[in-house]
């Protein structure tokens, strides 16, 4: 049975003949081509029977095959229409699948969900394009849609500043978007042996659950003193909030980091999530 899955080398080497298919570079074109792995990335993902995925980069639909077994539906969206014949083929028998070629970073998410699906719950899995892994998953946070969990496959070095914790060298302004709007975990290791052609790095599977959003905070203002804080790492907390270019002296932010509780000497890197939102939430509307 094995045999007629994707996932074995020797099947997907044979499509990509077939099809005389070679793989784009620039896309972030690097195919699963391990059972163990495709299995461990829904496993993680928490895929249930009743579950409507929608997945980033199909390519030639190893993931998807195993999504589409084991949930309800599966839409998928898929940048390069020259892989269209071979995820025609692929695809065949799976009536649960549906991909749209177009470019994920163009396309309304939110209205081909709706069109489709209603305020059904979305579960994201994808093994990302690694050339644009973080402008996509800020546009997935953003999509305002019912999202539940994000499981995603990326490279290593970005899990880890994924999942930072304050203190850490690899903590930042993404550990800190993570963590705004999701419980993050590094659910597995993957060595660059499991993909065609090989990465030159290793990657990890990132698993998400989307957290309720909090209407006090405003998203908008929150990023934007995030960025500041992290604009000069190496000065203190208050040097790089008063020198960044808002319309407040120094004496200002001052008293704000007063009124939130924190040590205008300490570093933007040790500050908690929960932290920077008191912070926010000090802060003027305008500033
Ligand atoms: N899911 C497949 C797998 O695991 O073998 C392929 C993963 S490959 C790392 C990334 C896929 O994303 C490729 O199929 C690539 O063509 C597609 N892709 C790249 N940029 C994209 C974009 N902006 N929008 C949608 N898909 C994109």
């Amino acid at each position: 049975m094995d045999s007629k899955r994707l996932y074995t080398p020797s099947r997907i080497k044979e499509i990509l003949n077939h099809h005389g298919f070679t793989m784009t570079k620039s896309l972030g074109q690097n195919f699963l081509i391990d059972g163990n792995t495709v299995r461990a990335i829904v496993d993680g993902a928490k895929i249930s029977e009743g579950d409507r995925i929608l997945e980033i980069g199909p390519g030639i639909g190893t993931l998807t095959e195993e999504l589409a077994l084991r949930g309800k539906s599966v839409l998928a969206i898929e940048k390069d229409q020259r892989l269209k014949p071979i995820l025609d083929e692929t695809m065949a028998d799976y009536d649960n699948v549906e991909i749209l070629f177009s470019d994920v970073l163009k396309l309304d998410i939110k209205e081909e969900w709706e069109k489709r699906f209603g305020e059904d719950p979305v579960h994201i899995v994808a093994n990302l394009p690694y050339y644009v892994t973080t402008p996509i998953l800020g546009a997935l946070f953003d999509l305002d849609l019912n999202l539940k969990t994000l499981t995603v496959m990326v490279q290593k070095e970005v899990a880890e500043r994924m999942c930072a914790n304050p203190g850490k060298k690899d903590y930042g302004a993404l550990s800190l978007f993570i963590r705004y709007h999701s419980q993050p975990e590094i659910i597995r290791q993957v060595p660059n042996s499991v993909f065609i052609p090989r990465p030159k790095v290793d990657s990890a599977v990132v698993f998400m659950e989307v957290k309720e959003k909090d209407p006090a905070l405003e998203k908008e203002k929150f990023f934007r003193i995030v960025k500041a804080a992290f604009s000069k790492r190496r000065k203190t907390i208050l040097n790089a909030l008063s020198t960044y270019g808002f319309s407040m002296d120094k004496q200002e932010i001052r008293d704000i980091l007063n009124r939130a509780n924190i040590d205008s000497i300490r570093r933007a890197e040790t500050l908690s999530l929960t932290e920077f939102i008191v912070l926010s939430l000090n802060f003027p509307d305008e500033f």
